[in-house]
């Protein structure tokens, strides 16, 4: 067995043990492998080992990567999810690529990945990355502009609205990671009110997943846990 694939079966583990205890459904919560930095080979060993949906970050990087994999193994159904900074000239190749994106902050960038999204392709899974640590953080939309930018997005043709996707400020303290991704469901809970139809909470990454589990995260984004510490010497 690979390092990858029994990486896999403990975070799977962990994600069964924390929804057990928080009375979440473990089957309700989605594990992206962020694959960011590793390679096609490192994808294969994951996907041999049951893995299905990996996040980017970086375009090029994730389109080379998508283009290898699906040359070498056809046959594998993997769902790309891009979760990096997206520039407004570069939505085209997300729009043509990817099954989700979560990290869009901004009207202008979903107007553009709904009109770019091939026809041929289902609609787009989106997120909404929203700013949870105020002025701590620059990306992802104010709290108090969350509800008027979902109902925006909602409208559009090529685009599904699925939820919200958040990175809170790094802390240790369980308290204070559990206290943001509280705030996050609040978010969903303001978007539910005004009638929208969402089923996402992208939260949880290797070092916080068990707080973002007990409060909600329906997909958690594991990189390091799975694939192990990056490198970004290129
Ligand atoms: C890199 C990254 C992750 C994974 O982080 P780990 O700490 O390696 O699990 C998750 N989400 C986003 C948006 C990232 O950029």
């Amino acid at each position: 067995m690979s390092l990858i694939s029994s990486n896999l079966q403990a975070v799977q583990h962990e994600i069964a043990t924390v929804a057990r205890s928080t009375s979440c459904r473990a089957d309700e919560i989605t594990l992206l492998a962020v694959s960011k930095t590793f390679g096609v080979e490192q994808v294969l060993l994951a996907a041999d080992a049951g893995q299905r949906a990996f996040g980017e970050n970086y375009l090029q990087e994730a389109l080379e990567k998508i283009a290898l994999v699906r040359q070498l193994r056809p046959e594998l159904m993997l769902e790309w999810h891009f979760i990096g900074p997206i520039q407004s000239n570069k939505t085209r190749p997300i729009a043509e690529s990817f099954d989700w994106v979560h990290s869009v902050e901004r009207l202008k960038i979903a107007q553009r990945l709904s009109e770019q999204r091939p026809a041929s392709m289902p609609a787009l899974n989106v997120c909404l990355q929203v700013n949870i640590s105020g002025e701590a953080s620059k990306s992802g939309v104010a709290a108090a502009e969350v509800v008027e930018l979902a109902r925006a997005v909602a409208l559009l043709p090529r685009l599904k609205l699925r939820g919200l996707m958040a990175i809170p400020e790094p802390s240790t303290d369980p308290v204070v990671q559990r206290a943001a991704f509280h705030r996050v469901q609040l978010l969903m809970a303001q978007c539910h009110a005004a009638g929208l139809d969402m089923d996402t909470l992208s939260m949880g990454m290797s070092a916080d997943m068990d707080a973002a589990i007990a409060e909600g995260a329906t997909i958690v984004r594991v990189g390091t846990a799975i694939f192990g510490a990056r490198t970004y010497a290129k």
